[in-house]
């Protein structure tokens, strides 16, 4: 079968890798609908992460065709049509029994497909726990809006929950992104009065405001610190959701988070080495009552479930965040490398893999 390898640091090629078989009896083997690249992919590749499985099948956001089930998969049959999350939880692991979904048995136990095992920009693909992971896309969900759930929704919304946003709080956003703006569409949806949305680019700028931004800061023009200092009576925000931005987001963060009951949420990759620093004054020389969350995307089947019955409910469409699609497996590289460059307009791409032989 066909599949998006990458075969070192900074080198990628599309070649013949063998098709898998099911390990066992609660797995499911699946072929790509529709592939999307993501800046983690661009980090996998060009980044200086943790060493990576050899001839490792690239690819983490995709919606699919379920090929074949093990024995013991109740819900999920041949032909359906399914989301397969970012994040695909070990169930396996006792640490789930604790809440611990990504994490469980060792760090990023739930980031695996494209990471730690094979991927999924290939013609096949498995998934463990195919009852865990898996959610039936509604007919009414667009193949577009699906593929944007798997990952950018999913995580947007997983920085929403995490910033307990409460009726009329101010959020800022930093970074408008796709996962920016997926947190932007969240707080709105969470109930947030004033959200303020931190970028410049123009293509984002309109969506933000399209997902519930209040406004659009542009920080290459504002200070953004004493911008929300000012708007929030010198206070500070209820909840900030690192999305983008240098090194020094969290710093920013911690400055324009409201003391005592504050929460910063980061889901932005801090990528490189060194230290992400905050101020000691900002944070009340430690003891400022700000509450700073690191989180990775959630995944497995329930939270797939949760926020396509949005989609399918209209509360949002995340469907818009494709900007760009191509038709043909071969433009993954393309795709790739366009989201290494991010040219204006490009917030995701789709790639539809259009496979010839199944
Ligand atoms: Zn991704």
């Amino acid at each position: 079968m066909k599949a998006f390898v990458l075969k070192e640091k900074n080198n990628t090629v599309i070649c013949d890798m063998p098709r898998p078989v099911l390990s066992d009896d609660y797995a499911a083997i699946l072929s790509p609908i529709a592939i999307s690249p993501c800046t983690s992919d661009v980090n996998t590749v060009y980044g200086n992460g943790s060493k990576k499985p050899d001839d490792l099948i690239l690819g983490h956001e995709c919606i699919a065709t379920v090929v074949e089930v093990g024995s013991k998969v109740k819900d999920f049959t041949p032909g359906d049509r399914v989301c397969v999350p970012a994040i695909t939880p070990d169930w396996s692991e006792p640490g789930i029994q604790e809440g611990n979904l990504r994490h469980a048995g060792k760090a990023f136990s739930g980031n695996a497909l494209g990471r730690s095992k094979p991927g999924v920009f290939a013609e096949f693909f498995e998934v463990e726990d195919a009852d865990m992971n898996l959610a039936k896309i509604p007919d009414e969900v667009s193949d577009e809006a699906a593929l944007m759930v798997v990952d950018m929704a999913a995580t947007g919304f997983t920085g929403a929950e995490a910033a307990e946003i409460k009726f009329g709080d101010t959020v800022v956003v930093m970074g408008i992104g796709a996962v920016g703006l997926m947190a932007i569409a969240a707080s709105a949806l969470s109930g947030a009065g004033k959200i303020i949305a931190v970028g410049s680019r123009p293509a984002s700028t309109v969506l933000a405001i399209e997902y519930g931004a209040s406004e659009v800061v542009d920080y290459k023009k504002t200070d953004i610190v004493n911008y929300v200092l000012e708007e929030t009576n010198g206070k500070g925000a209820d909840a900030v959701i690192i999305c983008g931005g240098a090194d020094d987001a969290m710093a920013k963060a911690v400055e324009m988070t409201k003391y005592g009951t504050g929460i910063i949420v980061n889901l932005k990759l801090f990528a490189g080495d060194g230290d992400i620093s905050f101020p000691k004054f900002a944070s009340g020389r430690g003891m400022g009552g700000k509450t700073i969350k690191m989180e990775l995307c959630k995944g497995g089947r329930a939270w797939m479930e949760r926020l396509l019955k949005l989609v399918s409910e209209e509360r949002f469409d995340p469907g818009l965040l494709v900007t760009k699609k191509f038709e043909g497996f071969e433009n993954i590289a393309d795709a790739l490398e366009m989201m290494k460059n991010k040219g204006d307009d490009i917030i995701k791409i789709m790639v539809v893999p259009e496979w010839t032989e199944q």
